[in-house]
């Protein structure tokens, strides 16, 4: 069997007293995309943040590759191929599109990434002395995505990336992220755009009140029962 590139086992997790997760398993294969899907406020976001290592779980682990990271530094496992992209937050908003590019892509490959940053999305080549938070939103996701991509991760941790955009410029960033997975790269998405990101994943997990309510096939998510049940309002 392949090796997951990211496996949550049995992790309980919350801030204080509060317990947000329980009990949280699942995993993200090689090359894949999957849908963590939830109504507003299931856990989605602390999810995210236990498999950085923003938020130390109280119990269970976290396994990147094969190696079990729950005790590993932010740092660490970003060197280990994880990248985020935490919701309205993938950019240096006071940068320009350029300078954004360059400072997310590896050190003397500075006019490689700048390329294949502007290949993927023309729009950031045209922009490129442009501050980045003068940006539109899709064009600052756009940016966002694409820094990630430079980096060569292994694993993408995407919050909310559809959030406020039109759908047409959704479209564009999805199917980059396709293009991306087709490369070898996994990613873990944190979406509201349910019917969208259905299209694109190979598996979905749907968290309800800090636990896997479901787990299977975007085309099992998409029956009338789960659908009905806990993404109809997200959709
Ligand atoms: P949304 O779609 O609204 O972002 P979510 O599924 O991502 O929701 P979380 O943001 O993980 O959910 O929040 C889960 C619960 O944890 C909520 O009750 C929230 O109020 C609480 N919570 C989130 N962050 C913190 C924090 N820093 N301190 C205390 N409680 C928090």
């Amino acid at each position: 069997m392949t090796e997951n590139v990211l496996r949550v086992d049995s992790v309980t997790a919350g801030y204080d007293d509060a317990i947000v997760l329980r009990d949280v398993s699942l995993g993200v294969g090689p090359g894949s995309v999957v849908a963590l899907l939830g109504p507003n406020g299931a856990g989605k976001t602390t999810l995210l943040n236990v498999v950085t290592g923003v938020l130390q779980p109280s119990s269970g682990r976290v396994v990147l590759g094969g190696e079990d990271v729950t005790k590993r530094a932010i740092a660490q496992r970003a060197k280990r191929g994880l990248c985020h992209i935490p919701e309205g937050h993938g950019v240096f908003p006071s940068l320009t599109v350029k300078e954004n590019i360059l400072l997310a892509g590896p050190r003397g490959k500075e006019s490689e990434s700048f390329d294949k940053a502007v290949e993927a999305f023309p729009v950031l080549g045209e922009r490129r002395s442009q501050i980045a938070g003068s940006l539109s939103g899709g064009q600052q996701q756009m940016l966002a995505v694409v820094r990630a991509y430079i980096q060569s991760p292994k694993l993408v941790l995407i919050d909310e990336v559809s959030m406020g955009l039109a759908p047409v410029i959704v479209d564009q960033i999805f199917e980059f992220i396709e293009q991306i997975a087709a490369q070898g790269t996994s990613l873990l998405l944190v979406e509201q755009y349910v019917s969208r990101v259905l299209a694109i994943a190979s598996h979905v997990y749907v968290l309800n009140r800090g636990e896997i309510a479901f787990s299977g096939t975007p085309q099992e998510a998409s029956s009338s029962q789960v659908f009905d049940t806990y993404l109809s309002a997200a959709s």
